[in-house]
């Protein structure tokens, strides 16, 4: 089975791994702080805060920026529930945005309804956490103005997307945000097995986010309520978590950065070639703003269906017998069981339900070959037939 997407480990990446293990240092040593400078360069964003998800990411970004009960935070319903869980942790409440049909990335124009609807009835969010869609950056000029107007917080879910530009600037890089969150899960661009990374360009967030990292625990004299007992001294200072990176992981992340740049052409090579080869079959791709440059996360097309011909569900059962691992990207996160029992409803977000009802993933990751791409477009257009 081709999977739909998969990481790409060299020997240099494993033998850096190999490297920490015989070092001093596991966890809390020098190369996280080292991982973290890297991503910050490479985004062009002043802070890094290495975490051990892109969920972790999320929760300890939320945090940071006071989010708690009696706040609202709100998200796109086409993403991984990670990216709305986030504010349930805080105690928070959430709504969604419905999406656009051709970008698959939050509505702008659904967005500002919904703020001039919040604002009569005294609901307006706190946060909005626009989701970077397989690697295609969310109008965040636009989203940055709404920030301003109506007065909320942006953190962008990233996790789709470093190695991806908007405008001509890496994504993280917070020019439109308070928050960019990045996910280092295998499949994603580049990985440390588990990880993620919260940048921000403002101070106060980083260290808010590094203590939250570890305990709420510092070793900073001059943030102590008295002067310390002695150099074993440290004090709680809030109540934190333990979602620290390990160094091994570190490692493998300094490693893949490194080929990050490879990476994102390749996938652009094949997005491009599925761009060519399937542009006579009954589907949508992407729409692609000239503002963006993808980091084509992954690759998804919306058939065309007819009574005549095979549904959704007979289309991707097909691709699965032919050896294509196929996915769905994403069930709505609002028709999940968890939030239908906190009263939302099919029918809430139309958009991304039709989207849902006709999406297919195809594979996309470094080393899938042409050939692989000829053989998949291949079988594809059978199918479609
Ligand atoms: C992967 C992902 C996350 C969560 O990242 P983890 O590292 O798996 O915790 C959050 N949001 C989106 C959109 C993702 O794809």
């Amino acid at each position: 089975m081709i999977p739909y997407g998969r990481q790409s480990i060299s020997e240099e990446d494993i033998q850096a791994v190999v490297n920490v293990l015989r070092s001093d240092y596991l966890t809390q040593g020098s190369v996280v702080p080292k991982f973290e400078q890297a991503v910050a360069d490479y985004v062009g964003a002043n802070y890094a805060v290495a975490v051990n998800s892109g969920t972790s990411a999320l929760h300890i970004a939320c945090l940071a920026l006071g989010l708690g009960e009696g706040d609202w935070v709100w998200t796109s319903p086409n993403t991984f529930v990670a990216s709305a869980n986030c504010a349930l942790y805080c105690g928070a409440q959430v709504d969604f945005v419905d999406i656009d049909p051709d970008t698959f990335n939050m509505s702008i124009s659904a967005l500002e309804c919904k703020l001039q609807q919040a604002e009569k009835a005294g609901t307006l969010p706190k946060i909005v956490i626009p989701v970077h869609f397989s690697g295609l950056s969310c109008d965040m000029q636009d989203i940055a103005r709404l920030a301003k107007q109506y007065g909320f917080y942006v953190i962008e879910d990233a996790c789709h997307a470093i190695g991806g530009k908007y405008q001509n600037k890496l994504i993280g890089s917070c020019c439109y945000s308070d928050i960019s969150v990045f996910s280092f899960h295998p499949v994603k661009i580049i990985t440390t097995a588990e990880g993620g990374m919260a940048m921000t360009n403002q101070p106060l967030l980083a260290k808010k986010m590094q203590l939250l990292r570890s305990h709420g625990i510092t070793r900073d004299a001059d943030k102590m309520s008295h002067e310390p007992d002695g150099a074993w001294y440290y004090q709680q200072i809030d109540l934190g978590l333990n979602y620290r990176l390990t160094e091994l992981q570190a490692a493998l992340g300094l490693r893949q950065l490194g080929r990050i740049v490879a990476f994102v052409e390749r996938r652009h090579q094949i997005a491009q070639q599925y761009q060519t080869l399937l542009s006579s079959l009954p589907l949508d791709m992407q729409y692609q703003s000239e503002d963006c440059y993808s980091a084509w996360h992954i690759f998804v097309i919306r058939v065309h269906l007819t009574v005549e011909k095979k549904s959704h569900k007979q289309i991707f059962a097909a691709l699965r017998q032919l050896g294509i691992g196929v996915n769905v990207h994403y069930i709505p996160v609002h028709l999940q069981p968890y939030y239908q029992q906190m009263g939302f409803r099919k029918g809430d977000f139309p958009e991304a339900e039709s989207y849902y009802d006709t999406a297919i993933t195809l594979p996309i990751f470094p080393d899938l070959t042409d050939e692989q791409v000829v053989f998949i477009v291949e079988k594809l257009s059978e199918v479609l037939k």
